[in-house]
């Protein structure tokens, strides 16, 4: 069998289900195209994609500009290790240091590794610089957090399936309430041995919560006095998704260590990194941490390139509108609607909560009808349906997305 052969979408499904690992559960439609807000399956219907890959594609699909950025260094050359310079990297680092506003940069390429180097910079850091005793530090997380698949991250995560029979776990993580105040300074207080607060500005895996007004600034505030870390997961929220650059903005917050991942690459090639100012960075020196291709020229000219998006075509502000008219389009029909809940979120990171169980697969059935009316999404924790669309989608299209959800949720009611 030619490895390029064409299929058909069972012969794809078929082939992944025989020859590749189950640990996902995907929605039965294959793709082989993307454009902008639209993907095609391998039989060339057109869908709206309603995930962007967990918010990687932000920029929209084989944005071409970030595409030519990586075919243009791929063809000069791809990887050196970080063994010699290349000069790409320094150029980098600087265009998204001023970006983002801080001293450093560290350079990795998926999220979950890039949550393992804010971990590793946080506890150097403890015990260099605010003196705890090795091996002593902790660092408080949320419950029904996020971080990704590592076995330290999925040691403080809360998911039964993702913990399950991958023991022993990695220690030095003190779980919390997510969105409660004094259940931080309640930890802060009784625990001097602090290095961190490790948080998700929006929880998206979760299911799109959204914690109250000035949480982050006043969890911010905390974290300073008690001479603590905040660090903030922006793999999700960051680059745009909310309706600002990050999602800590709405608040003004300014995170001592940043993680970004996903759009930092427009979901054309893994690139995540960790920024954060001298005071914490320079506890960092050679030979403590690596990565064989982070910071390789290909990420570092993606990365650049979709960040010069994000700002030439204001995704912020269209994703911050595109949102509020979204939410306001389905409230208005979710007044009358026993199958939904409600709507949340912000800019275009939103989740709807179906009326049942969590254990119930109406959100699964609603996802693969709205599949068939032209519109890919899927659900979370059984009952919520995700919303997040590439931010490059215009009005007329975000107001043909909400008919063809309100038409499938209407299938739904009783
Ligand atoms: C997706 C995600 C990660 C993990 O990123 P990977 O690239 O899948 O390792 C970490 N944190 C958050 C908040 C995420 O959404």
């Amino acid at each position: 069998m030619a490895v390029l052969e064409t299929l058909t979408s069972q012969q794809a499904i078929e082939l992944e289900n025989k020859y590749g690992a189950h640990n996902y559960h995907p929605l039965p439609v294959v793709l082989n195209k993307g454009e902008g807000v639209y993907v095609w399956d391998v039989e060339g219907k057109r869908y709206y994609d309603f995930l962007s890959a967990y918010s990687a594609v932000n920029q929209g699909h084989c944005h071409p500009k970030i595409v030519n950025a990586m075919t243009a260094q791929a063809k000069t050359l791809t990887l050196t290790s970080r063994a010699f310079y290349n000069d790409m990297l320094g150029q980098y680092e600087k265009f998204a240091c001023d970006f983002f506003e801080y001293d450093k940069l560290l350079p990795m390429n998926t999220g979950a590794e890039a949550v393992e180097t804010a971990l590793k910079i946080c506890r150097k850091w403890a015990y260099e610089v605010k003196g705890i005793d090795e091996n002593e530090a902790d660092i408080i997380v949320c419950e029904n957090n996020f971080h990704g698949r590592t076995t330290t991250i999925i040691s403080f995560s809360n998911d039964p399936v993702a913990r399950k029979n991958f023991g022993p776990y990695t220690k030095g993580f003190v779980k919390i309430e997510y969105d409660n105040l004094e259940a931080l300074e309640e930890a802060l207080k009784a625990n001097p041995n602090v290095a961190g607060f490790l948080v998700e500005p929006i929880q998206g895996e979760a299911g799109v919560y959204v914690p109250t007004e000035s949480y982050l600034a006043k969890a911010k505030a905390l974290c300073e006095k008690y001479n603590v870390l905040f660090i903030a997961d922006e793999v999700q929220t960051g680059i745009a998704r909310t309706g600002k650059l990050l999602a800590v903005d709405h608040e003004n917050v300014k995170p001592d260590i940043l993680i970004l991942g996903k759009a930092l690459s427009g979901g054309v090639y893994p690139v995540s990194a960790v920024l954060a100012n001298n005071n914490v960075m320079n506890v960092i020196k050679p030979g403590n941490h690596g990565s064989t291709f982070g910071g390789n020229p290909v990420a570092a000219a993606v990365a650049m390139a979709a960040l010069q998006v994000v700002r030439d075509e204001h995704l912020a502000e269209n994703a911050e509108t595109l949102g509020e008219l979204f939410r306001n389009k389905l409230n208005e029909y979710i007044k009358h609607s026993s199958i939904v809940k409600l709507v949340r979120g912000k800019g275009l990171l939103n989740a709807i909560v179906i009326n049942d169980d969590e254990d119930s697969d109406t959100a699964w059935n609603i996802c693969l009808a709205l599949r068939d009316n032209g519109l890919l999404a899927k659900p979370t924790h059984g009952n919520i349906i995700r919303f997040a669309p590439p931010l490059v989608m215009t009005e007329p299209q975000l107001l043909d997305c909400v008919s063809i959800i309100i038409k499938t949720l209407k299938q739904f009611e009783d």
